[in-house]
């Protein structure tokens, strides 16, 4: 997964594909496969300004959208063929932190029988599981680093009372024009969702929802702290840490910059180079894709 040409397109056609498509013209999307297990990601991404496009660069695969186009990918694409199937809930505006997995939550009522749901919408390795406290354990235990983070698509999904665990997806310098991701370290993530899988599909991870109370468009009081938007991160900071966030993202907006990732990419097998390079706008790759039939199969997700 993930090495050879037909996966590397399969991803980049993820990356460039336009929203509309991939939600079907709606604003969340059910895909229901009679799976146990829901997994979620979002389909928008912060585009710093410009347009998207992908770079394939062996090892390593560079596009603003990796946030969570990577975990779109996941979940269509990389996850079926490993014969695991779940069923998946795609999401619009969770970088304006307005995610419609709150309409989703909203449509499906308190009592829908998932044992439990989980993305690959996070930098790195590692997980994170908020307030799914009946989580951390399998988190630990699977995925090895448990790291604390604010929120996500999956935190809107409390009210179906089950556990929830956000996973490292193998992306870095999210929200950056630096963004890249190593491919290696998102395959070893997935193997390790694929035990997680194999061992507790079956185990029903109950969780109990804690009152959130909104008080404005911008924050909101859960667990007795205020959480406030931050525009620079494009996320939930709790009060306290709002300052510390900002300025640590100011000081760091690309902390790996691309003369890093170039660097990293020399040591690349030169026959895993072939297609490197190459710029995609959207309306290349449909070009592409009318030529490809196997491509044009994927439309139908
Ligand atoms: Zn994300």
């Amino acid at each position: 997964m993930f090495k050879s040409k037909a996966d590397k397109r399969t991803l980049r056609y993820r990356c460039v594909q336009p929203t509309e498509s991939l939600l079907h013209g709606k604003s969340f999307r059910w895909i229901e496969n009679g799976g146990k297990v829901l997994g979620v990601a979002h389909c928008d991404s912060v585009h710093c300004g410009k347009p998207t496009v992908f770079k394939n660069r062996g090892r390593y695969v560079r596009s603003t959208t990796l946030d969570d186009r990577l975990g779109v990918h996941i979940l269509l694409d990389v996850l079926p063929q490993m014969g695991i199937t779940t069923d998946v809930l795609l999401t619009d505006d969770e970088e304006i932190g307005q995610s419609t997995a709150s309409d989703f939550a909203e449509t499906i009522g308190t009592d829908h029988p998932y044992n439990w749901i989980f993305s690959f919408d996070r930098k790195g390795s590692g997980s994170v599981v908020y307030d799914f406290t009946t989580m951390e354990p399998y988190a630990k235990h699977y995925f090895k680093k448990v790291h604390r983070g604010s929120f996500s698509d999956i935190s809107y999904l409390e009210s179906l009372h089950v556990g929830a665990v956000n996973i490292g997806a193998g992306y870095h310098n999210e929200h950056t024009l630096n963004s890249f991701a190593d491919l290696r370290e998102t395959q070893k993530q997935v193997n390790r969702f694929a035990n997680f899988y194999r061992e507790q599909r079956e185990t029903m991870i109950e969780h109990t929802p804690i009152e959130t109370q909104w008080d404005s468009e911008t924050d909101f009081v859960y667990r007795g702290s205020r959480y406030i938007w931050s525009s620079y991160s494009r996320d939930w900071i709790p009060e306290d840490e709002h300052e510390e966030y900002a300025n640590l993202i100011l000081g760091a907006e690309s902390p790996i910059d691309e003369e890093e990732v170039d660097r990293l990419t020399a040591l690349n097998d030169p026959d895993e180079m072939d297609l490197e390079q190459e710029i995609w706008d959207a309306s290349r790759l449909r070009q592409m894709i009318e030529r490809d039939e196997s491509l044009r199969l994927m439309d139908r997700f």
